[in-house]
């Protein structure tokens, strides 16, 4: 069995008069083949790390592709993601024969040329490795979960948590359902709802934290292998930016649909009820100095 990964990420603030080139890129990440370090993931290439540990215990042999990430910024260089993008592709075509793809990609990435990134770079990947190929991709969930994306891979997993602590921890789901997708255990289907909003959902709140909690108590049950909310990532002006509920369900579309339905509108219930109590910059001074653990005292 093989598997190939790769990553190509950042978090695009359209509204940024600041360039992403590729020097932003060899500022962070901007790993070749091989180089990935072993000690812990580098921003999205969980997936990557993740599959390397994995690969002998679980039967596959992985092969790396170069990993390129970048820290926020504005939209990145049309040449210098075109060549990002076509090395990783180079790199694909020239794994054949696959039998499995993970990419660990961001999901707000915004590229003169293309609002929608990361749905070219799955578009013509599936093109390259045909339809026989299971393609599994992790988000962060300040993305934009554009149809395109969903249309071109076969599972797709974000973060469940924000502060993002589980970023490892959905790359070991992926490369779960992606071995037993090859293993012919499940049949994945996706199902997305359109919560048609914009907002902020800290998960360390109540309200979230419960979702959340609810999110992976409905996984592994009832034919349901994956639920995601996309909180999308506001500071962009592209056609698909809004928060969506992503259910991955085994072979069943109607439950996966039915399931990703009630869970977006659960979502929407909680519109403006998500966000951190915001202080003014008085109360907020008045608030720590009646704060009776002061460290002064
Ligand atoms: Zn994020």
């Amino acid at each position: 069995m093989r598997l190939f990964s790769a990553t190509i990420a950042t978090e695009t603030n359209t509204f940024s008069p600041l360039p992403t080139s590729i020097e932003a890129f060899k500022e962070s990440v901007f790993l070749r083949p091989g180089e990935h370090p072993d000690d812990a993931p580098r921003m999205c290439t969980a997936p990557l790390f993740v599959a390397r540990k994995r690969a002998a215990k679980d039967g596959f042999t992985l092969i790396e592709g170069s990993c390129f990430a970048a820290s926020p910024a504005g939209k990145v260089n049309q040449a210098d993601y075109e060549f990002m993008r076509d090395e990783v592709l180079a790199q694909l075509r020239a794994a054949l024969p696959l039998d499995g793809v993970l990419f660990g990609l961001h999901g707000a990435m915004v590229a003169h040329g293309y609002d929608d990134v990361e749905g070219d770079l799955l578009e013509r990947a599936r093109a390259i490795v045909g339809a026989g190929v299971v393609i599994g991709v992790e988000h962060d969930p300040h993305c934009h979960m554009t149809l395109k994306r969903i249309s071109n891979c076969d599972i797709m997993i974000c973060y469940k948590e924000f502060p993002h602590t589980d970023v490892a921890d959905r790359a070991e789901d992926l490369l779960d359902l992606v071995l037993r997708t090859l293993r012919g255990e499940i049949k994945p289907v996706m199902s997305l709802y359109d919560c048609r909003q914009i907002g902020s959902y800290p998960t360390t709140l109540p309200l979230m934290r419960g979702f959340v909690d609810r999110m992976f108590a409905l996984e592994g049950r009832d034919g349901i292998l994956s639920v995601s909310a996309i909180h999308c990532f506001p500071y962009a002006d592209v056609p698909e930016m809004t928060s969506r509920i992503l259910v991955v369900a085994d072979g069943d579309k109607a439950r996966a649909d039915a399931l990703a339905t009630r869970l977006g509108e659960e979502f929407v219930s909680m519109r403006g009820k998500t966000m951190p109590q915001f202080l003014t910059p008085a109360d907020g001074v008045k608030a720590a100095m009646d704060e009776p653990a002061r460290a002064d005292r």
